[in-house]
């Protein structure tokens, strides 16, 4: 398989490139240059497929001949191993035709792991080969951080950088970041927001000699792999309740839309999706873009759901490639007016296209909590404040009730106790492992938002 940028003017490129390149040098996001797709038939003979078998089959087309298929069934088996259900994404029924999809059994209980434990050990697998070692940089809402950490933790052939907003992630998110011991593991508290912090690792990478003399590698959501890797838990859900004979909905807390697409690609492999209910906080910028057409950042608002705390979302230009017909010269000129004039407009027949699959929702804060509390009271579920702006826009979104919503839990509510205790007065309790916590040593350093200020940072210390 190859890859080909969405901006248009880079080179297409193999698999083990994208993976190990990020962003591509146009400054677009890399995407498959063709839809592997499987037949009904094919999606009914996997319906019930352990999920480390699913994920092999899933993922072996975008990957191609860079890993031999034993390699890499070893190395889905690995990531997969280190979760604490069996299911790896178990269903959860919360009503008649609603159903919770828990992606949190990972080592950092939330939605991440399930991507960033393959794509470490991708990495690692294709550096060791090269005999190789990259800085990795990562910009983080929370919970990217810690999902990040522990996937690279203690390999040799990285160094990892994580940029987080300071202040602005909750205090789980901070402690499972800053107390992992690892030499080859540093936490920078960025005095900004999180689109300031993304906005540095993006000026680290528009740097060409910086970026060559660190050998830059990125584990954002703009990295190809972990898009790839998400594809998996959208098919998993859907043949575990009837697919492909029947279609299902999903409900997708967003903030950066990697998850979203994700689950775009899977409608795309040929998984029959009704809908994609877009889910996001009061930062509302798909929301409005889905009812006007016009991508307009606003300044970012902090809420309860802070990994959807985000108004430029990187993925958004993938299905924007797709929604102009994969023209890389509109994407870019769409672009650059997002960059000089604060916004973009896209033609009617691609808001058209859009609505076809995506119906969005925008859930205040009030919502979120009263969301929290009725899960609990009619399902005895505790759900995260970003599982509940998912549940409340699924349920708002007109999903017929035939159809099965499945809304996506992108992280264990135990991560977010402040609001869980708000709206039920109940602490959910963290798992066992992390039992001491809040007692162990933090290590991170603070710096302001100042590109220069990081380049030197980073510079120092590899
Ligand atoms: C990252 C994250 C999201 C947003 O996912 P995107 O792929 O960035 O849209 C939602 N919920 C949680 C808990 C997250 O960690």
């Amino acid at each position: 398989m190859r890859y080909v940028s969405t901006r248009g003017r880079a080179p297409a490129l193999e698999f083990e490139d994208v993976l190990l390149t990020g962003l591509a040098v146009d400054g677009g996001l890399y995407v498959p240059e063709s839809w592997p797709r499987l037949s009904a038939a094919e999606l009914s003979r996997l319906a019930g497929a352990p999920y480390a078998e699913l994920a092999v089959r899933l993922i072996g087309p975008y990957v191609g001949a860079a890993i031999a298929e034993g390699a890499l069934a070893d190395m889905v088996a690995e990531a997969y191993a280190g979760f604490d259900h069996r299911a790896v994404a178990p269903l959860r029924q919360l009503d008649g035709s609603r159903w919770l999809l828990e992606l949190f059994h990972g080592p950092t209980l939330a939605f991440k792991d399930c991507a960033l434990q393959l794509v470490a050990r991708l990495f690692d697998h294709f550096l060791a080969r090269r005999g190789d070692r990259v800085t990795v940089i990562g910009a983080t809402s929370g919970d990217t951080g810690s999902a990040a950490i522990e996937a690279c933790r203690d390999r040799d052939s990285m160094m990892l950088f994580i940029f987080h907003p300071e202040g602005r992630v909750s205090e789980v998110q901070r402690r499972q970041m800053t107390t992992v011991v690892a030499a080859n593991v540093h936490n920078v508290a960025i005095q900004g927001n999180f689109d300031d912090c993304q906005t540095l690792v993006k000026g680290l990478f528009a740097d060409a000699a910086f970026r060559a003399a660190t050998r830059l590698a990125a584990v954002n959501s703009i990295n190809w792999a972990r898009v790839m890797a998400q594809v998996v838990y959208y098919v998993y859900a859907a043949l575990a309740l009837g697919g492909p004979a029947r279609a299902v909905a999903f409900a997708v807390p967003t903030g950066n839309f990697g998850n979203a697409y994700a689950g775009f690609a899977a409608q795309r492999m040929g998984l029959p999706v009704r809908q994609l209910v877009v889910a996001t906080n009061r930062n509302d910028v798909l929301a409005r873009f889905f009812a006007e057409g016009t991508y307009r950042p606003e300044p970012v608002v902090p809420s309860m759901s802070p990994s959807m705390d985000i108004q430029r979302a990187s993925n958004f230009e993938r299905l924007l490639f797709e929604l102009t017909g994969r023209d890389g010269d509109e994407v870019a000129a769409l672009m650059a007016s997002l960059d000089q004039s604060g916004a973009f407009t896209t033609t009617s027949a691609a808001l058209t296209e859009a609505r076809a699959l995506f119906t969005t929702r925008c859930i205040d804060e009030a919502e979120t909590m009263a969301t929290i509390a009725r899960t609990h009271a009619e399902t005895g579920t505790l759900v995260d404040p970003h599982t509940a702006v998912g549940i409340a826009a699924g349920s708002a979104a007109g999903v017929a009730a035939e159809t099965p919503l499945v809304c996506l839990a992108t992280a264990h509510p135990a991560k977010f106790p402040e609001a869980v205790v708000r709206a039920t007065g109940l602490k959910p309790s963290l798992p066992a492992q992390f039992a001491d916590l809040f007692e162990r040593e933090e290590r991170y350093d603070v710096l302001t938002n100042d590109l220069e200020e990081v380049k030197a940072y980073v510079r120092e210390r590899i």
